[in-house]
């Protein structure tokens, strides 16, 4: 590892045993790890003592640090430092901006590699007990932003491709979960169908509304982000499969 290289690290969900291998090989050699709200701060104390720290964190729907900036101070890192990790909550592809990043390190010929990670998308409703497809239940899946439901684009979204039995997971759609819920009802799901929402998943803070696309934006005005929205029938699974909470 002679090359100057950015790595761009997804670190799992939040339960620390949900990194990879490969994840921690790399944070325990990070000259610097520039980082996100949602990874877990206990990752951190892995890296090496004299390892820089650069919080960039991020909120729902606010960001702190402008993603040109973040891309900038990748940039800056890796002509400063060898070994440069930035770390994200879950995969940094999904929804994770890792691809935006990773295309300005390459206009400026900074070599860079992607270290995918445990997605919350699919690890946060496995440890509520909701399998995200089941034989004889749903066969697919889709992994949807929720934060494009705000203001104009809502639009945008094809609604009516929702009509389908698949399992829908939204991410970043706390804010929005009424009207979420709304337009699927207005787009042909009934407002009994399943929906839950799950907040800190695989930590133990995970706290799991259920309830349907009626009663889910009501049952959960208490819950905190991290949180994300499954809507589809595999939520009823979970009457027998929440491990997680019987352990
Ligand atoms: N790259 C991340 C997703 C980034 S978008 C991944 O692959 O998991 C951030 C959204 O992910 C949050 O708004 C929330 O919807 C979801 N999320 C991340 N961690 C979560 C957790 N521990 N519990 C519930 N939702 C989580």
């Amino acid at each position: 590892m002679n090359d100057k290289t950015v790595y761009l690290v997804g670190a799992g969900p939040g339960d620390i045993e949900l990194m990879t291998i490969k994840s921690v090989r790399l944070i325990k050699k990070a000259q610097v790890i520039i980082y996100d709200r949602l990874a877990n701060p206990d990752i951190l104390k892995i890296a090496p003592k004299d390892c820089e720290f650069i919080d960039v964190g991020k909120t729902d729907g606010r960001h702190p640090v402008p993603q040109d900036e973040i891309n900038e101070i990748l940039y800056l890192n890796a002509l400063k430092y060898n070994i440069v990790i930035r770390l994200k909550g879950g995969d940094p592809f999904v929804f994770g901006r890792g691809g935006e990043e990773a295309i300005y390190l390459y206009d400026r010929g900074i070599k860079f590699e992607i270290v995918p990670g445990i997605t919350s998308a699919i690890s946060v409703p496995a440890y509520a007990g909701i399998p995200v497809t089941q034989r004889g239940v749903v066969s697919s899946f889709r992994v949807i932003t929720g934060h494009e439901a705000r203001g104009k684009a809502v639009s945008q979204i094809d609604w009516d491709s929702y009509k389908t039995d698949e399992t829908l997971i939204f991410l970043m759609g706390l804010h929005n979960l009424k009207t979420i819920c709304k337009k699927l009802i207005q787009h042909g799901k009934k407002p009994d169908y399943p929906a839950a929402v799950i907040s800190k998943g695989t930590t133990k803070s995970q706290k799991i509304v259920v309830g349907n696309l009626e009663n889910i934006h009501e049952k959960s005005k208490n819950i905190d982000t991290p949180a994300l929205i499954i809507v589809g029938k595999v939520v009823n699974l979970r009457d027998k499969l929440k491990w997680f909470e019987l352990n």
